[in-house]
């Protein structure tokens, strides 16, 4: 049963990607960006209070994210497998999910990192904006949420290349390239247990 992380920067590809391999295994796709915009579009009390962070290129203050995912895990089969796509992203959130994974017997057996080019994802993510109108998409925002996840998301690479669990992966190529990779790499790291 896979149970995945995609763990990459903004503009690399996680959501479509995750979206792919979840369909395709058969297990839900839990992105915590989507679902904070989702939140964010229907007004409710998490969006409200994520906002500002979210357009500023800032994280979601982990209390908001905790409840988030608290409630999203909440209605997983118990027994089922997931692809998690923008959680974590912090290392403290990293020690929440591992605690949580062991206590349930769920810990994740791959960690996809999607390696891609600064230059390229800046391009990607202007492009983006432009087409989808996604609000933190701009110039300035793009910069701050590289920066950010230098600081704070990158050192969960080691926190799971120790657990031998992470697998690199060029995320540059066609959607089918770099799914066809992830694929691969997936098969050569977890057990199907
Ligand atoms: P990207 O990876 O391109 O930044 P996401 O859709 O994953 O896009 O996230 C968009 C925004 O949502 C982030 O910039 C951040 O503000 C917020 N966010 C998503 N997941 C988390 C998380 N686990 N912790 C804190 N903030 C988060």
């Amino acid at each position: 049963m896979l149970r995945a992380l995609l763990l990459a920067p903004p503009g690399a590809g996680k959501g479509t990607q995750g979206e792919l391999l979840a369909a395709e295994r058969g297990v839900p796709h839990m992105a915590t960006g989507d679902m904070l915009r989702r939140h964010v579009a229907e007004g409710t009390d998490i969006g409200t209070r994520a906002r500002a962070y979210m357009e500023k290129g800032e994280l979601v203050p982990d209390e908001i994210v905790n409840q988030l995912v608290g409630e999203a895990i909440a209605e997983l089969d118990p027994a089922g497998g997931f692809v998690l796509d923008g959680f974590p992203r912090t290392l403290e959130q990293a020690q929440l999910a591992y605690d949580w994974g062991q206590a349930n017997n769920r810990t994740f057996n791959a960690v996809v990192s999607l390696v891609v080019p600064e230059a390229e994802l800046v391009r990607r993510m202007l492009e983006r904006g432009a087409r989808d109108g996604r609000t933190d998409d701009t110039e300035e925002t793009v910069h701050r949420r590289q920066m950010v996840y230098d600081e704070s998301t990158k050192p969960l690479l080691d926190f799971y290349r120790e657990r031998g669990i992470l697998v690199e992966v060029d995320g540059v190529g066609t959607v089918e390239e770099v799914a066809d990779r992830i694929r691969a790499a997936i098969d050569s790291v977890s057990t199907a247990e």
